[in-house]
């Protein structure tokens, strides 16, 4: 990557920021589509965010990804907010547009994106584990795409207030809560397509965690669990046990990371190579 005078600025704000994939899939995708653009971490404190976000302006960055714990504080320092970053109260991706600041969130496309590429045409019923931030991500593109959405979460107030919002999104048929254990969610599982599980159990280091009984997943069940990190969680590997078709969220960062892209430098992303990128470390890694 050759770095010149007319080199434009992409980065990540976070805090922590070390850990962040994002520089190295960014690029990775810069270099083999050879763009005059630079992707670097910005650790930004809780207290800096304003200024950071002013910083964009001054120095003419191009674009950043925003990540834990800023996404939803962002958007009050922002121009402008995208529908879609707007309903989940959240923003992973801000655009510099001539000095004006536009949020968006990519995380809800990227998990679609990548289930599609592996599935096909999403539909029918789908459960979600969680009702977080992730959660309401998915929640809203699997609506835009259609589907029944069966939220459960250990906060079961959590899971009511997100499925009354997707009902007043998509209409009253299309949404319901249910709580973590008991018969409802698994009556709700065996008449599903799809469970997403984006809680953060079975996560590293606490990989022996599972967010439900693996009893309760059949054969004809596709699971997504968003969590990538260990790259098979015990949830997808008792889940293809069992004879199910299943998939982490290594899938979904690179594809978030991808629409992301797109938004800034206006060339499809090189998704593939973005892939090898993270996957080469993850291996390294784990
Ligand atoms: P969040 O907003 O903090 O939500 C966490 C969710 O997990 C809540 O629903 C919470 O339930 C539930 N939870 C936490 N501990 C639990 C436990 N012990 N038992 C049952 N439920 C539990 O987090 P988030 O941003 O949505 O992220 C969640 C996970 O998704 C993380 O592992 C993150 O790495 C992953 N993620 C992956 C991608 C990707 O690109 N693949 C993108 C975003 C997030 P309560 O409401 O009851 O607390």
């Amino acid at each position: 990557m050759n770095i010149t005078g007319s080199t434009r600025v992409l980065g990540v704000f976070g805090h922590p920021v070390s850990h962040s994939l994002s520089p190295v899939m960014h690029n990775a995708a810069i270099r083999a589509l050879g763009l005059d653009f630079v992707y670097v971490p910005f650790h930004v404190l809780p207290e800096n965010l304003e200024k950071a976000v002013n910083g964009i302006r001054a120095l003419d960055i191009a674009g950043v990804n925003v990540t834990i714990p800023h996404k939803e504080r962002i958007i009050k320092f922002l121009d402008e907010v995208s529908e879609n970053a707007r309903r989940i109260g959240s923003v992973n991706t801000v655009i510099n547009e001539r000095g004006r600041l536009r949020g968006e969130s990519t995380d809800g496309a990227g998990f679609l994106r990548s289930a599609e590429a592996v599935w096909g045409k999403i539909g029918g019923k789908v459960v979600i584990l969680g009702a977080g931030g992730s959660a309401k991500a998915v929640a809203y593109a699997l609506g835009d795409a259609g589907c029944e959405v069966v939220i459960a979460n250990r906060t079961f107030d959590r899971a009511m207030e997100l499925a009354q919002a997707l009902k007043a999104a998509f209409g009253a048929d299309k949404s319901r809560a249910v709580g973590l254990g008991g018969d409802d969610l698994e009556r709700e599982i065996r008449g599903a397509d799809l469970l997403v599980n984006t809680t953060s159990v079975g996560m590293h280091p606490h990989s022996d965690g599972i967010p439900i009984s693996p009893e309760l997943i059949g054969a004809g069940l596709k699971v997504y669990d968003l969590v990538y990190n260990p790259l098979e969680t015990r949830l997808v590997r008792e889940a293809r046990a069992n004879g199910a078709e299943a998939m982490t969220g290594l899938g979904m960062l690179i594809h978030q990371g991808a629409v992301s892209f797109e938004m800034w430098t206006g060339q499809n992303a090189p998704v593939e190579v973005m892939a090898k990128s993270v996957e080469h470390i993850m291996s390294g890694e784990l």
